[in-house]
């Protein structure tokens, strides 16, 4: 080292018999220590890797006696690393001491040599950026790179801080390599324990925001789209719970591998936890290309699953969101995808669904509550309600309204306001309508039975009902077999469903007048009916709106409207039901315009036929409401 460093100090332009200077190790050995120093979070000193204490240190240096120079090598010599002296050019000048056996090669050997002579371009040049970043930030630079050495691939890490010492006119550098392979091993299995599921060996959740965060970005940048994909096992509790753990294990294992094969290579696919995979698709050139990658997922469930003997047809739900449109925050997209998911459950299971922006909450909110109303009518849940209609005139009794009631339903869902429409728009109202009937019919016979005079029982039709062609045949079949009588039934239409002459529902109203049903005019007064089409068609009812109703006494609008109707229909020989009456005004008001019939929680809420039974005795009289 003795010669080396006079080699050293003479390149640096001193004179040949200026004496070795130990503060030239010591410049040199400062370097070494601040690179080891300034690692933060690393205690991995100078003074630890070579166990001596900080004072001993600083006495060494200071000292600067020429005794020293061979201690300092010696103990340079005992560090497990190769310390180095690059210049700016990556040229090795000095080889400052090392363990040989570390480097595969005399030390000797490297001495004057490139950096790219001596490794592979690729490691040579990020050495190179590296010494170029060290030496214009005055910086400690970090790197961590691989090598194949005779014993195999080795990592190794890097330690690179300027000296700021000058040979030949280039800048120079103090690099410490360290072989790092065996602490790299066990902090790669580390991290992948940490980072990977055991069962499946997939990736798992702590992956997946990083990975998602990436993937979003990669698709703003390549203007391209992404889709994320939440996917369930359908029924997996049931098999996991009756064919034990062992067999549900097996089960995950062989789904993972299945997505495995379904997904390309680029696709990340996570097992979040439970029976929940979530896959991350990128690339996709189109929008739709994520429905064809879904199918082809949901396609790897179609052969059955043979595990422990048994033969298991297994599906799975699978909810998307696509980015980066549906990502106004990058955490919504995994609780969009989710939802999604649950929709495509809730809409029978074995597909995917759309998470989309303008459909956005509704459109899953609707399939939710579409499934849990489908499930409420098989497992008839639902129940009929009755509110009595009263003769203005002298309170007598003279009908009920059937009004449908799903008492399990969320809070927000239990009103048929919110519900029927649903029910309409997915179908569901065909079968409900018909239930209606039937229940309706039922307690028709039982009131009769118990000798109680109803008046007659009125049921809201919708709109789709009154457009199926085979609804007036059902009813005739249902009103036979309950041989009830045509004439205690009254059905309630709105006004936007009386349309065409000769249509469907024309011919279904005609059908009905003749079995003797009696036909009303529901929310008279919301909907765009003409006097000409309330004309054409064999009404007898008319029931003025709750809207206009409310306004009575207050609102001389809904007064003026009001009073028209009543009138209007008195022309029309039609009768007038007032509906959603609460006060004695409104009552007051519809008595001196002579309505005929009021319905309305002033008199009665509609509540279950077990409650209203006693107002049907001969002379029952205007009662309040009990429900
Ligand atoms: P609708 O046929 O106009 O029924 C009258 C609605 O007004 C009922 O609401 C009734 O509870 C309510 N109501 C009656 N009196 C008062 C009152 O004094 N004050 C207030 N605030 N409300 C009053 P409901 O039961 O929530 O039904 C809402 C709508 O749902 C019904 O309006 C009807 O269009 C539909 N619907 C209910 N049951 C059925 C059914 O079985 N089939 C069909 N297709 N539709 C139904
Ligand atoms: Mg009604
Ligand atoms: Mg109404």
């Amino acid at each position: 080292m003795h010669r080396l460093l006079a080699r050293q100090v003479r390149k640096l332009g001193m004179k040949a018999h200026t004496p070795p200077d130990a503060s030239q190790w010591a410049v040199l050995l400062d370097k070494i220590s601040d690179a080891y120093q300034q690692a933060d979070n690393d205690r991995y000193t100078l003074e630890r890797s070579l166990q001596i204490s900080s004072d001993e240190m600083q006495e060494l240096f200071q000292r600067q006696k020429a005794t020293t120079e061979g201690r300092l090598q010696a103990l340079v010599n005992a560090l497990p690393d190769l310390v180095f002296m690059l210049d700016e050019d990556g040229r090795h000048v000095e080889v400052i001491g090392g363990d040989e056996k570390k480097l595969f090669r005399p030390i000797a050997e490297i001495k004057g040599h490139l950096l790219s002579e001596l490794l592979p371009a690729n490691t040579a040049a990020f050495f190179r950026q590296a010494i170029r970043r060290s030496l214009q930030n005055s910086c400690l630079e970090l790197l961590e790179y691989t090598l194949t050495v005779p014993v195999g691939r080795r990592t190794f890490e890097g330690r690179i801080m300027p000296t700021g010492l000058k040979v030949g006119g280039r800048q120079t550098v103090v690099f410490v390599a360290r072989d790092i392979t065996e602490l790299a091993r066990s902090r790669d299995e580390l991290e992948h324990i940490a980072t990977h599921d055991a069962l499946t060996g997939l990736p798992n959740r702590t992956l997946l925001d990083e990975r998602l965060r990436q993937a979003v970005a990669r698709a703003r940048r390549r203007r391209n789209y992404g889709a994320l994909l939440v996917l369930d096992l359908d029924r997996f509790k049931q098999i996991n719970d009756s064919l034990g753990h062992q067999i549900g294990d097996e089960l995950l294992q062989e789904v993972a591998e299945r997505l495995r094969r379904a997904c390309r290579q680029e696709d990340t696919i996570v097992r979040f936890g439970g029976d929940e995979f979530v896959i991350i698709l990128e690339d996709l050139q189109v929008e739709s290309a994520a429905a064809g990658a879904a199918q082809h997922i949901l396609d790897a469930f179609g052969e059955p699953f043979r595990l422990a003997g048994f033969e298991l047809e297994v599906t799975a739900s699978a909810g998307i969101c696509m980015f980066p449109e549906n990502t106004p925050r990058d955490d919504e997209l995994l609780r969009h995808a989710d939802n999604a998911m649950y929709a495509a459950k809730d809409a029978g299971r074995n597909r995917y669904a759309f998470y989309t922006e303008e459909l956005g909450g509704n459109a899953l909110a609707f399939l939710a509550l579409e499934s849990r109303l489908r499930k409420a009518i098989d497992d008839a849940e639902l129940r009929l309600f009755y509110q009595p209609q009263f003769r203005l005139r002298d309170g007598a009794l003279v009908g009920v309204e059937a009004l449908v009631r799903w008492p399990g339903a969320q809070p927000e869902h239990r009103s048929p306001a919110v519900f029927i429409p649903v029910a309409e728009m997915s179908g569901l109202i065909e079968p409900l309508g018909l239930w209606v009937l039937e229940e309706a019919c039922g307690q028709i016979v039982r009131w009769q039975q118990a000798g109680f005079d109803f008046g007659q029982v009125a049921i809201n039709l919708s709109c789709r009902q009154l457009n199926n062609p085979l609804l007036a045949e059902r009813v005739k079949h249902i009103l036979a077999r309950h041989r009830v009588d045509g004439s205690l039934l009254e059905f309630e239409i709105t006004e936007s469903m009386v349309v065409k002459e000769g249509g469907i529902a024309h011919a279904n109203l005609e059908a009905f007048n003749g079995m003797g049903i009696r036909l009303a005019i529901d929310d008279f007064g919301t909907g765009h009916s003409s006097l000409v089409n309330l004309k054409r068609f064999p009404l007898r009812r008319l029931k003025i709106d709750r809207s206009f109703i409310d306004g009575l006494g207050e609102d001389s609008n809904d007064e003026a409207i009001t009073s028209a109707s009543i009138a209007l229909a008195k022309q029309l020989k039609l009768e007038v039901v007032a509906e959603g009456v609460e006060t004695e005004t409104q009552a007051a008001f519809l008595r001196r315009h002579d309505c005929e019939v009021v319905q309305g929680f002033l008199y009665a809420k509609p509540m279950p036929a077990a409650e209203i039974d006693w107002r049907f005795a001969p002379n029952a009289t205007l009662g309040r409401g009990s429900a």
